[in-house]
């Protein structure tokens, strides 16, 4: 499974806002944001005025970014939202809305995005019942996400429910004593409130 392995606060850093990549951290003084709110490298402080080109890759840059998906997944889930019905950039973003690693950080059971893809990938999670690891899985309407019984992330999800730093979109449905969530529907585009402008990426994707 192919992740993106260098310090993600660059990330952030890079898009000059928070992508709130890290969990609790990203809600504390220790930001790198907040300390260092210019991009990384050498020139970072010497930023220049952005291209079309460039407005349009930072956009999908973000998107990537914000949701873990490295470019060549990323190409994948765009041609799957051209094949399907509807307007592409917004298909795109509800594809990868629906990606189990989203779901279980959308139901709160995870700090983060990169905490709940862990959880997942480790195998602490099931649908409808059955175990799956992939934190790329799409979620269909009905289908229920529950941690597994026994799961050594208990403890942690309880954690992370009580917190309750996001609201849970509309589209699930969260259990907090059972540690699950139901995917009442598919997700609308304003269910999905990210700073991303999906039409830049279409035009991006399209030359
Ligand atoms: Fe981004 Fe969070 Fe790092 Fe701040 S702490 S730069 S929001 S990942």
């Amino acid at each position: 499974m192919a992740r993106y392995r260098a310090a993600v606060c660059r990330q952030c850093r890079r898009e000059g806002i928070k992508l709130f990549l890290k969990g609790a951290r990203c809600f504390t003084e220790k930001c790198a944001i907040e300390r260092r709110n210019y991009p990384p490298g050498q020139h970072g402080l010497s930023r220049t005025k952005l291209t079309p080109y460039g407005v349009q890759l930072r956009e999908k840059q973000k998107a990537k970014h914000i949701y873990g998906v490295l470019e060549s997944q990323f190409r994948r889930y765009f041609e799957r939202a051209e094949r399907e019905k509807g307007i592409t950039g917004e298909n795109l973003l509800k594809l990868l809305e629906r990606r189990l690693d989203n779901v279980v950080f959308r139901l709160g059971m995870a700090a983060s995005r990169r905490e709940a893809r862990q959880m997942v990938g480790h195998g602490h999670f099931q649908v409808n019942g059955r175990k799956v690891s992939v934190p790329s899985y799409i979620v269909k309407v009905g289908e229920v996400v529950q941690l597994r019984p026994r799961s050594k992330f208990a403890e942690r999800a309880a954690d992370n429910l009580a917190a309750g730093r996001a609201a849970v979109p509309p589209w699930l449905q969260v259990d907090v004593n059972d540690k699950k969530g139901t995917v009442r529907g598919l997700p609308m585009r304003e269910d999905i409130q990210i700073p991303v402008q999906e039409q830049l990426i279409v035009e991006l994707f399209s030359k």
